[in-house]
């Protein structure tokens, strides 16, 4: 599938360690769960999250009585997916309206998702308006104008150096008066100055909590995958900051570090909602944790 093939590289180190250790284990031993942990923690999987798995397995092989280890990768499987859960599906917004603010560090990928997330909605038949208020990078604004050209999408944006909050507003009346079902809004990715991007995030919050009370919030937080544990680390950060319902996960095709995925949701608790997989506007995939491991494990 082009999951699994977008996740080839993830893929090739958890898999052929974990054939490795079920090939050579002859016994269920501590040995055995040790090297398992290892394959999971290389993978990115989080320690804690590992920690949970181990155990689950643990219970699962005891309470069957299982003795071969050739018996135990599926129960892995599915110890692994049961940390994932829950997993919403809060990515339908149904007939609400919606103001979607997508978030991250500059370089992530969030202009790019932001495209990919109009080019998604649109073609489900939505009235789709982009809010450009990356307002600090020139480019940006350059880069999403082109992004709403391909996926067909109007786009408000602001004069390079204008206040984020006006952009966002002046986008809230476009959309009330177009009757726009999804309002995705770009900002900018400044986390090294918290402090003015907390201020600037939840100016913004104000905004649209007073022009466009009704409206159903999403927070997503865009990640890059390429990054490991620093990803973790960065949506640790904006969960401080503020309200976040969910992760996009970029550029999972070039790079071994996809566990990130599993840490992420079971580790911090917010779903991983898309992930990105290529450059191209398709690549953006509904993130579908059974799927996902699936794709890694077997
Ligand atoms: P921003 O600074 O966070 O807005 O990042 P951009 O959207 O400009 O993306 C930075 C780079 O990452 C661009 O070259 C994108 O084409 C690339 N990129 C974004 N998402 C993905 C992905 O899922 N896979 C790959 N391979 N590249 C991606």
């Amino acid at each position: 599938s082009k999951l699994a093939a977008g996740l080839s590289k993830t893929r090739n180190n958890i898999v052929s360690g974990m054939d490795s250790i079920f090939s050579r284990f002859t016994s269920i031993d501590e040995e055995f769960f040790e090297e398992i942990e290892e394959i999971l923690i290389m993978g990115d999987i989080g320690i804690n999250a590992t920690a949970k798995i181990i155990e689950e397995l643990k219970a699962n092989i005891k309470e069957n009585k299982i003795k071969e280890p050739s018996q135990c990768k599926e129960m892995l499987i599915s110890s692994i997916k049961n940390q994932m859960r829950p997993d919403e599906n809060a990515y339908d917004f149904e007939d609400k309206k919606t103001v979607l603010l997508v978030i991250g560090v500059n370089g992530v990928g969030k202009t790019t998702s932001v495209g990919k997330l109009a080019g998604i909605y649109k073609s489900q038949g939505k009235r789709v308006l982009i809010a450009a208020a990356d307002t600090f990078r020139a480019a940006a604004v350059e880069q999403l104008t082109e992004w709403a050209g391909r996926a067909g999408v109007e786009i408000v944006s602001g004069q390079e150096g204008s206040d984020p909050a006006a952009v966002i507003f002046d986008a809230l009346s476009a959309a009330k008066s177009r009757n726009v079902d999804i309002l995705i809004c770009d900002t900018a990715g400044r986390l090294h100055n918290k402090k003015n991007l907390m201020e600037e995030l939840r100016k913004i919050d104000r905004v649209i909590e007073r022009e466009y009370p009704g409206a159903t919030r999403e927070n997503m937080v865009v990640l890059d995958g390429t990054t490991g544990q620093n990803a973790l680390a960065q949506a640790r950060q904006f969960k401080e900051v503020m309200d976040v319902t969910g992760i996009i996960l970029t550029k999972l095709d070039g790079t071994a570090k996809g566990g990130i995925a599993i840490a992420i949701q079971a580790e911090l608790g917010i779903p991983v909602k898309y992930i990105g997989i290529g450059e191209k506007i398709e690549d953006l995939q509904k993130f579908d944790s059974d799927a996902f491991v699936d794709a890694l494990f077997s």
